[in-house]
């Protein structure tokens, strides 16, 4: 059997690898450490972890973080297994060591019979000869692959930055203030009409808002990053404010076009919008409110947004150093470039968060790779499934025109016939997510 080839040799990448070698599929894994090194990495060793060593919540009956660490688990994941090998005490949460865990993902791909590892750069898009390439390169992909991959994909296809608006559950925004309109009440279709919700401001309320946002905690720019000229058009909705306290009223708060129902003759001095972000409508982002305000500040500094007092987050903003791929737009669902089948990605580069969703779709596109390698095909879990939910997400279920990295969490998921409810009914409706998306993992593993 020829080889598939997988570049990169981090959460994704080196759980794909694992995947495709125990389907019998030899496995060339290519990893540019330590001959390459990126500004966040700082070992030799496969799937390492750049930041913070958790996992996140371990509890697989009422948290999407927790179900998928099920869900891999079911499917013999190398990275699950590592973890709870090497699992520190956290309280709910699965944290690792992360220099034992690293260490012994390598040892076992390096004696896997069927892996090799070649150390080095990709330094441009894989030669023709490589038939069935999983690319994992991460956030942090080398410039020359990533220029590679952009001239590939087309102009506007590729982020190299991630200017992040805050996402909110749309069941947690208080309707007595917010109300569905887009501005001028654009759109052909009722269900155009109601992909905004607008949260409006009087004067004083806007004053004190400005205020709390210059003097909110930030996260200081690194030099590189204030220097990089993709930063036009992504600024940081502080530094708009530090511009002019009139600075957003005329940007992405700018309140015109747009009628309060619940006080029509009242002028909002100042609205923001929300903008609908999955198919499902269970998710808005705030929009332009890309920001550097630390998470703690965030969440306090939004909650003063009238309608937003009870928001829950299902990811908050940031601007990072982030190469990922416009998804929705190029890949079809079984992680391939619409455009050149050859080449599948896995990983934060094919538009997932976060170490243990990486490592989630390498374990998919192992299994795909080598599934086509065999001369099979391997559809996608059912949405219903944390894995499915996310590959049907980034694949297609998100908005393409706003698309950014997702972590796995329940707004992705169809709601349960008959549990949809309030806030006090999320425990139960969790926990029936849970449930079915277990029963569903389970008979896609089997079949
Ligand atoms: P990586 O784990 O980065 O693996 C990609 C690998 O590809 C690397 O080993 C790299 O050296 C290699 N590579 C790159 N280009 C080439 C090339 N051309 N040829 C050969 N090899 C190449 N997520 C969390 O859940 N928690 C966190 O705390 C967290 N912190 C983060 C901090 C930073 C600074 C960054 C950038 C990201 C962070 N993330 C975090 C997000 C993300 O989930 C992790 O980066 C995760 O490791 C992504 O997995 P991956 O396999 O896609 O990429």
């Amino acid at each position: 059997i020829d080889p598939i080839h997988i570049i990169g040799g981090g959460m994704a990448g080196s759980e794909a690898a694992w995947q495709a070698a125990n389907m019998g599929v030899p496995v060339i894994l290519h990893e540019m450490r330590p001959t390459v090194k990126t500004f966040a990495h700082q070992t030799d060793g496969l799937a390492e972890l750049v930041c913070s060593n958790s996992f996140r919540s371990d509890d697989d009956s009422q948290n999407a973080v927790g179900l998928l660490h099920w869900e891999m688990r079911a499917a013999d994941g190398l990275i699950m297994a590592k973890g709870d090998k090497h699992a520190l005490p956290a309280g709910g949460a699965l944290a690792v060591d992360r220099d034992a865990f690293s260490q012994d993902v390598t040892e076992t791909l390096l004696s896997h019979p069927l892996v090799t590892l070649e150390r080095g750069e990709v330094a441009g898009l894989p030669p023709e000869e490589w038939d069935n390439v999983i690319v994992a390169t991460g956030p942090l992909t080398s410039t020359a692959l990533a220029e590679a991959v952009a001239a590939r994909t087309g102009e506007g296809s590729l982020a190299f930055f991630d200017a992040i608006a805050p996402i909110v559950y749309a069941d947690s925004v208080d309707m007595s203030k917010a109300w569905f309109q887009s501005r001028y009440d654009k759109g052909e279709t009722e269900e155009e009409r109601k992909a905004y919700l607008n949260c409006p401001m009087d004067r004083d309320q806007y004053e004190a808002f400005i205020d709390a946002l210059l003097a909110a905690d930030k996260t200081e720019f690194k030099d590189w990053e204030e220097n990089t000229p993709y930063f036009d058009g992504c600024l940081p909705i502080e530094v708009m404010a530090a511009r002019g306290r009139e600075t957003l009223r005329f940007g992405p708060m700018k309140p015109v076009g747009l009628t309060n129902p619940h006080a029509p003759d009242v002028k909002a001095h100042a609205i923001v919008q929300l903008r609908r972000d999955n198919a499902l409508g269970t998710l808005f982002n705030i929009v332009g409110f890309q920001t550097k305000m630390k998470y703690g500040a965030q969440k306090e500094v939004f909650r003063m947004i009238p309608g937003l007092e009870d928001a829950e987050f299902a990811r908050l903003g940031g601007i990072h150093r982030n190469t990922f791929l416009n998804s929705p737009r190029l890949l079809d669902d079984r992680l391939r470039l619409q455009s050149d089948p050859r080449l599948r990605f896995a990983g934060q580069i094919s538009g997932v968060e976060g170490y243990v969703e990486s490592a989630a779709m390498g374990l998919l596109a192992g299994r795909m790779a080598a599934a086509a390698r065999l001369g099979r095909d391997l559809p996608p879990p059912p949405p219903t499934t944390a894995m499915g939910a996310l590959v049907t997400h980034i694949t297609g279920g998100a908005d393409a025109k706003t698309f950014q990295p997702m972590n796995v969490n329940f707004g992705l998921f169809p709601p349960v016939e008959g549990v949809r409810g309030g806030r006090r009914k999320r425990a139960e409706r969790y926990k029936a997510y849970t449930d079915r998306a277990k029963a569903d993992f389970g008979a896609w593993l089997a079949t």
